[in-house]
């Protein structure tokens, strides 16, 4: 079957269709976001238009307000949330910067005073539960209704 002119539907894709499980913590028209599998910290949570545009350099500028609004709302939900300090909102954008799922999404880590969070790339925390998880999710969610 020929998708959109491709061969096949991108992870996110798959995940807000529903054929991959995810914790999703937001949704509306155009874009959702989920936490990360491999958080750089507990709570790190992906932004992405549903829209497979590859990276951030090909969202329409037309596109790029209600993304932008969405990602802010999800940023502060996570900071409040999460009782975070700061964020990292970053776009890794193409392979050579560590761009590894080309459908864009905006990667909201959560950061603390004097954490130590290591930021490099192959390096992750682990969820000690999908229980504990799942806590982070509804902490999310929570301040985004
Ligand atoms: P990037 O390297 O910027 O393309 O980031 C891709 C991110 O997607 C990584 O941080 C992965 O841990 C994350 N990821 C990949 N598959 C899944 C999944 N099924 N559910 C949640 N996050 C995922």
């Amino acid at each position: 079957m020929v998708y959109n002119d491709r061969m096949d539907k991108t992870i996110f894709e798959k995940i807000i269709s529903g054929e991959i499980p995810a914790e999703i913590v937001y949704e509306d028209e155009n874009s959702f976001a989920i936490l990360d599998i491999a958080p750089k910290s507990l709570g790190h949570t992906l932004v992405i238009p549903k829209s497979p545009y590859r990276t951030f350099l090909e969202i329409p500028q037309s596109k790029l307000g209600q993304y932008f609004t969405a990602m802010q709302k999800v940023a502060q939900a996570v900071k409040d949330g999460l009782k975070a300090d700061g964020l990292n909102i970053v776009f890794n954008t193409e392979a050579a910067a560590g761009q590894e799922v080309f459908h864009v999404h905006a990667h909201v880590i959560p950061r603390y005073e004097n954490d130590r969070t290591d930021m490099n790339p192959g390096t992750h925390q682990t969820y000690s539960s999908p229980d504990e998880m799942k806590e982070y999710a509804e902490k999310i969610k929570a301040c985004l209704k």
